[in-house]
Order: C-alpha cells, then sequence, then structure tokens
C-alpha cells in the first residue's frame, strides 16, 4: 500500500498541534487567580486648607497609592488597591498575562490545524496565485466619512 507523502505529514502535523494544545490547556489549569490591568503609582492633592498638599511653600501631596486600572467590556476602570493588597495583584496581573499569551498561542494554533484539515487541498499541487497582483489591492479608495 503507498502512503499518500502529504497525507503522513498532514497527520503529524496535527498531531503536533494537538500535543501542544494539550499543554496548553494543562499550563492554564495550573494558573491561580488572574486580574488584567495595570497598577501605576499615584500621588494625590485633596485641597482640604491648611493640608500638607496645600503648603504654598513645599506642598506635599498623599500618597503614593497604588491605582489599578483596566478595560473590561470596552469600559475603562480605574480603583485605588490597598498598600497590603499591591502585590496580591501584582501577581494576578502577571499571571493573566502568561494567560493571554496561552491563550493566544492555543488560537494560533487551532487556526493552523484548521488550516490543515479544512482548508488545504493536498490533492492538488500548490500553485501560484492565477489572478494579477493588482487584483488583490483595491483599486479605488474607500471614502470614510
Ligand atoms: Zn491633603
Amino acid at each position: 500500500m503507498l502512503y499518500n507523502i502529504a497525507d503522513m505529514n498532514t497527520t503529524t502535523s496535527i498531531a503536533k498541534l494537538q500535543r501542544e494544545i494539550s499543554a496548553i490547556r494543562q499550563a492554564l489549569q495550573k494558573l491561580g487567580p488572574i486580574h488584567p490591568g495595570s497598577v501605576s503609582m499615584q500621588y494625590q492633592v485633596c485641597g482640604r486648607t491648611g493640608c500638607r498638599c496645600m503648603d504654598p511653600e513645599h506642598p506635599r501631596r498623599h500618597g503614593p497609592y497604588h491605582k489599578l486600572a483596566y478595560v473590561h467590556r470596552g469600559k475603562p476602570v480605574c480603583r485605588f488597591v490597598r498598600a497590603d493588597c499591591a502585590d496580591e495583584i501584582k501577581q494576578r496581573l502577571h499571571t493573566y498575562k502568561t494567560f493571554r499569551k496561552l491563550m493566544d498561542r492555543w488560537i494560533e494554533l487551532s487556526i493552523q490545524q484548521a488550516q490543515i484539515e479544512f482548508f488545504n487541498s493536498p490533492n492538488k499541487p500548490k500553485t501560484k496565485r492565477t489572478e494579477p497582483a493588482s487584483s488583490l489591492k483595491s483599486p479605488r479608495k474607500k471614502k470614510r466619512l
């Protein structure tokens, strides 16, 4: 029996992709708590007369405070984090970045897998585009109003 080399390569590639996806799933399960956003240090002026922050000569602002900023469902959110919680929040922000990286990789691999499974035609040799390159570009400029 003859094996189509292209088919064998396809099977190997899919197995390889699935192995990496499986590793990503496991890594995701091991992640601790996550939170999107970033923490920055903020100083504030309360504005009360006679307060150190209102000193005309040497104003000393309050803080630093840890400010957490993130965007959720398109809305920017800002909150102050208690100093004793800052480290834990930072840990979650860090874990969130790992989470996103793993998700992005999973998506990338899934697209590659689908490309092999649904969009390749292994029986046909790869051919160069027959249409002229100019057809790839839109001949007219889209007007944006
Ligand atoms: Zn003040």
